[in-house]
């Protein structure tokens, strides 16, 4: 960091402080040069990531409603809520780390059930019921089915 001063890169900060807004991080240096002080204003990148939903539009992602989703499939499950956002933290940064601008929104689900499949299997199902679509009931025994042989395995 420069001094704005006498433009020397010998500089040293002195003290470190959030703002209000914690994506903010303001810095007090000192300029080992000229011993004059100044301040910088570091700001967190911010990511803008959007969805694509099966119908091509988008929303920006909101970790917030995989969070609602998550605790409505694993509701009356012996589920802390401790689990459940962990498992959001770590779907979050699953898709962060995917490094892209849009997500489909079926990735983001298949997630999900990734997750919840090794999490609770009535939850998983639920959510799967949910968010598959299921075009008929078929489709949703099988997918019964193959869990229960599973199980039974
Ligand atoms: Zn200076």
């Amino acid at each position: 960091m420069k001094c704005p001063f006498c433009g020397s890169e010998d500089t040293r900060v002195s003290d470190k402080r959030e703002t209000e807004d914690s994506s903010i991080t303001r810095r007090r240096r000192k300029c080992l040069s000229c011993k004059k002080r100044f301040t910088t204003y570091e700001e967190v990148e911010k990511i803008e990531l959007s969805v694509v939903k099966k119908d091509s539009t988008r929303q920006t992602f909101d970790k917030q409603k995989i969070l609602s989703g998550l605790i409505k499939a694993c509701e009356k499950r012996p589920i802390s809520r401790e689990m459940i956002e962990a498992t959001v933290n770590e779907i979050e940064k699953e898709i962060l780390n995917m490094d892209a601008k849009e997500v489909p929104s079926k990735v983001i689900g298949e997630l999900v059930m990734d997750k919840l499949k090794n999490l609770d299997k009535v939850a998983y199902i639920r959510f799967a019921s949910v968010y598959k679509d299921f075009a008929d009931v078929e489709d949703f025994k099988k997918e019964l089915d193959a869990l229960i042989a599973k199980r039974a395995k």
